[in-house]
């Protein structure tokens, strides 16, 4: 059985599901999947300009394990630049500070639980548009 990994800490969820290739039709080609984890570290040393030691105390992991979940975003990246292939945002072993939501019809972000039943972006809402984005962790490990 193999170890099971330690839970990476997430301040919030990406603004979007995914991304895609400009001039290629989506149903051309599979989406490559990034974990909410990959997407976080490419966001806190190319987006913030944080020296990875310091991305890694932040997500509660060693060092050589940020560097392993950034390389692995870094080729995701390559591969969907260069097969011109959409990326996919979504779960991996990762856990936000707080709840997170998803209106299904505006993409809007939605934090805290005492929000989940709106979207005030959305006049005539459902609770039941809304998804729920943080990644299930009750089988892992803290
Ligand atoms: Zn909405």
């Amino acid at each position: 059985m193999p170890r099971p990994q330690k839970v990476r800490k997430i301040l919030c969820p990406p603004a979007m599901s995914g991304f895609s290739p400009y001039g290629i039709p989506a149903t051309d080609s599979e989406p490559i999947i990034m974990t909410f984890e990959e997407f976080e570290s490419i966001k806190l040393v190319n987006y913030e300009k944080m020296p990875q030691e310091e991305a890694a105390l932040l997500m509660q992991i060693s060092r050589p394990t940020f560097t392993r979940i950034y390389n692995r975003a870094l080729n995701i990246i390559g591969i969907a630049f260069v097969e011109a292939r959409s990326i996919q945002i979504e779960g991996g072993n990762c856990e936000f500070e707080r709840e997170w939501f998803r209106c299904t019809r505006c993409f809007k972000l939605i934090e805290g639980l005492e929000n989940h039943s709106k979207c005030t972006d959305c006049p005539h809402f459902e609770k039941n548009e809304l998804t729920r984005l943080n990644p299930d962790i009750k089988d892992r490990i803290a």
